[in-house]
């Protein structure tokens, strides 16, 4: 679960994380862009900020997502919605625009430029990002798993 800084009141990760510390007015950051963006940010909110353990706050041009970890970053521009979330692999395809890798990991970014942009595949993918950050493996341990077992290495 996310802390809240005492100085700026924000959700962060931990207390030591840098983080803009400073009280962002989230209408702010929504001035002079268009009504669309608003609408893809509300529906965005809708869903991601009722996952369990996210909190949200906005910083100076943008607003992040964090659960242990910030794990989403979204930034409104005028007439559409970027976003950006790492991933250890890399996805190319539809709907991801650019993939950057990034200290061993890949950046993903995204824009959505209508509330229909922001569809299951979208949401599937910061969900993944979500859950990596969110949770250890909590899957089979690897003794568990029918695995063959290798007579020699
Ligand atoms: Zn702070």
């Amino acid at each position: 679960m996310p802390v809240i800084c005492p100085k700026c009141d924000r959700p962060i990760a931990s207390l030591t994380q840098w983080h803009y510390c400073a009280r962002v007015d989230m209408d702010t950051l929504f001035e002079r862009k268009e009504d669309q963006v608003i609408q893809i940010f509300d529906r965005l909110l809708e869903i991601v900020a009722q996952w369990p353990g996210v909190a949200f706050s906005a910083t100076k041009a943008c607003v992040v997502f964090v659960t242990n970890k910030t794990f989403l970053v979204v930034k409104p521009m005028k007439k559409a919605l970027d976003m950006h979330f790492a991933l250890p692999d890399a996805h190319g395809d539809e709907p991801v625009y650019k993939c950057v890798k990034y200290g061993g990991r890949w950046v993903h970014y995204i824009r959505l430029h209508e509330e229909g942009d922001l569809n299951r595949a979208v949401l599937q993918l910061i969900r993944r990002r979500m859950k990596r950050r969110a949770a250890p493996y909590a899957g089979p341990r690897p003794e568990a798993l029918s695995l063959p077992i290798r007579a020699s290495f």
